[in-house]
């Protein structure tokens, strides 16, 4: 069962990013993209996190390929969802686009959407499932397993370009829960935006909201 508060495959920041995508393959050695990762963090990341992602990235880019994502090479970024052709001007957007769609073609696979998760609900140390409000309706969903993707809050910034609704909600339900939290210090800063009288603070640039100058 895969929730969201918003439409699935839409309200999130993964439909905004640019499809720009590091991976250890080909001409990037892994030993290199772990001295790059760490040097960039200033030697203050995860280390067994950064292992994680230079070894595992691989996988998960043949994985992307076996959907039919077409994925174009750009050193020295990496890899970038391939964009011509396409109606849509977002690597973000197709790629989401590309996974709900695969993921529909499982039974076993149910979607959520619209399922606001105000608490996680649980039994000493064991999780039991959420409750939550559908249409401002108290609702309860009992789980034995859950996987928790609630993250990201940029949108609590008085100038963003996250999604409005990415307000740091995971946060709170992780610490309600006892959870710590940790790294919140860690929050990119990007050097474009406008900081001028009159323009949204939200910077979202999707393809329908675009003007031309
Ligand atoms: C403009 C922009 C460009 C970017 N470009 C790149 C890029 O090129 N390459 C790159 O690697 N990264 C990029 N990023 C970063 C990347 O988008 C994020 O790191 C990534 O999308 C985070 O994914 P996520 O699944 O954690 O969160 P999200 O994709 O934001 O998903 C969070 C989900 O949780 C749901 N949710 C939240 N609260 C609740 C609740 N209470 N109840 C139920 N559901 C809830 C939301 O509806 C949403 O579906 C970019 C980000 C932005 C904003």
């Amino acid at each position: 069962m895969v929730v969201s508060k918003s439409s699935i495959g839409i309200g999130s920041n993964s439909i905004l990013a640019g499809g720009g995508l590091s991976f250890a393959i080909e001409e990037v050695d892994i030993e290199n993209l772990i001295k790059e990762t760490l040097s960039l963090g200033k030697y203050l990341n995860n280390r067994a996190l950064v292992n994680e992602l230079a070894r595992g990235g691989g996988k998960e880019f043949e994985f992307l390929r076996t959907l039919g994502l077409d994925l174009n090479h750009r050193p020295p970024l990496g890899y970038t969802v391939n964009l011509e052709n396409m109606r849509e001007n977002i690597g973000g957007r197709i790629l989401v686009k590309k996974l709900v769609q695969e993921a529909s073609k499982y039974e076993k696979i149910h979607f959520l959407p619209h399922f606001f998760v105000d608490k996680i609900l649980h039994r000493e140390d064991q999780v039991s499932g959420y409750s939550g409000l559908i249409k401002r309706v108290d609702h309860a969903l009992s789980f034995r397993n859950q996987c928790f993707g609630y993250r990201g809050g940029g949108g609590i910034y008085k100038r963003n370009d996250n999604f409005k609704r990415i307000l740091g909600d995971g946060y709170t339900l992780a610490l309600e829960m006892g959870l710590p939290l940790i790294d919140m210090e860690f929050v990119q800063f990007y050097p474009f935006g406008m900081a001028e009288p009159g323009v949204p603070q939200s910077m979202i640039y999707l393809p329908w909201q675009m003007r031309p100058s």
